[in-house]
């Protein structure tokens, strides 16, 4: 199988694999206080300072979490806000996350690059009050856009909210780095940089009284009960400590991509790229082939062998139109007909010979 998913989930690198049976071998609970339980509890702390080290926080500001959900759940939830703006453009795990708060919600639309308005966000929050949180996400997990955090932040700061932003999709494709961002909360998880997937976690300044969502033991320092998954968590540090490797990657994976947006709109001059005009990640791209359904395509490229994401999202059987390029503008039934092509460490030149092959194959054949 050709493997241009890796958004959905990039493929877990050998070395997290067996650094992961290393750390299984050894077993222990970090909160016990035996010596295998203080050699879990080493690991634990060592694998928090190779991340802090990585994406330039203090360890004590780590909260580990079991993905990228929970740690935006976090974020939502756990500071007891009075009111919450959000981008239309978040991943699911803040907009439905956001549909439980209780207190005021506002939602930011962006323009047709997938940007949100800076002057928007000073209008918002000249009408807020109490305690307000402004959670805008890094890179979009469909289109690639990137947003300019360190302006959104400051202008959120200078309203006295707070700011968090999901940067599950930027690590390991883009520098991210917590304290130069000027955030206060920044969500990561594993199986997007080639770690485990069910890890992740919450980075969280100090300051912010972050109230745990389960109830349990304390571990986290209280923030989130639960014995953590030490291998998963191990794993995780692995994977951040090869993300200099990820970002050579990139520049491949850049030109790789943009020969695909090339050869196929010189094929066909109707396509269009969402995101395609902004600055965005550079290994992902999302294609509309107008009047062919999302699921079709799906379908097509895995008969093919290649696996590639369908930007409709299919719930309890019903196919439901992208909220991202819909909130760019994209009209339902285009929402409904775009895929989205994410490269990888494992993408090779051929992967890419062959998905353009495909692409023209099965636009051809739905001309006709
Ligand atoms: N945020 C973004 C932008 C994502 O793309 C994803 C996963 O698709 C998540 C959050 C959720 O992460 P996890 O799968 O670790 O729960």
């Amino acid at each position: 199988m050709i493997y241009l998913d890796h958004n959905a989930t990039a493929p877990v690198k050998p070395e997290v694999m067996t650094e992961m049976l290393r750390v299984m071998t050894i077993g222990g609970n970090p909160s016990s206080v035996h010596a295998v339980g203080r050699k879990a509890m080493t690991m634990l702390e060592d694998s928090r300072e190779t991340i802090a080290r990585v994406v330039n926080c203090r360890p004590e500001q780590i909260i580990f979490t079991s993905g990228g959900t929970e740690a935006n759940n976090i974020a939502i939830m756990a500071a007891k806000m009075d009111h919450i703006i959000i981008a239309a453009t978040e991943h699911d795990s803040i907009l439905h996350m956001a549909e439980h708060f209780r207190g005021r919600l506002d939602i930011l639309a962006v323009d047709d690059k997938g940007y949100v308005s800076a002057d928007e966000l000073k209008k918002l929050l000249t009408k807020a009050s109490g305690k307000i949180l402004v959670s805008i996400m890094l890179a979009n997990n469909e289109t690639g856009v990137i947003q300019d955090i360190r302006t959104l932040a400051a202008i959120a700061h200078n309203a006295g909210a707070l700011f968090h932003s999901d940067a599950v999709q930027a690590l390991g494709k883009i520098p991210v780095d917590f304290q130069d961002s000027g955030v206060d909360m920044m969500s990561f998880s594993a199986h997007k940089i080639s770690g485990p997937q069910g890890v992740g976690l919450l980075v969280a300044s100090e300051d912010i009284p972050i109230h745990a969502l389960f109830a349990g033991g304390g571990q986290e320092k209280g923030r989130r009960a639960g014995t953590e998954n030490l291998a998963g968590i191990a794993g995780f540090a692995k994977a951040v400590s090869l993300l200099a490797q990820n970002l050579q990657t990139m520049t491949i994976n850049k030109k790789f991509r943009d020969r695909i947006e090339q050869e196929i709109s010189h094929h066909a001059a109707e396509v269009v790229f969402y995101g395609a005009q902004s600055n965005r990640l550079p290994n992902t791209t999302t294609i509309l082939m107008p009047g062919v359904a999302s699921e079709t395509q799906v379908m097509a490229f895995d008969l093919d062998g290649i696996c590639v994401s369908s930007g409709a999202a299919c719930s309890s059987g019903k196919v439901k139109p992208s909220h991202v390029v819909s909130a760019m503008g994209a009209s339902r039934d285009q929402a409904l007909s775009t895929i989205r092509v994410s490269l990888g460490w494992t993408t090779t030149e051929d992967d890419i010979n062959r998905f353009i092959a495909a692409w023209i194959k099965l636009y051809e054949r739905k001309r006709k």
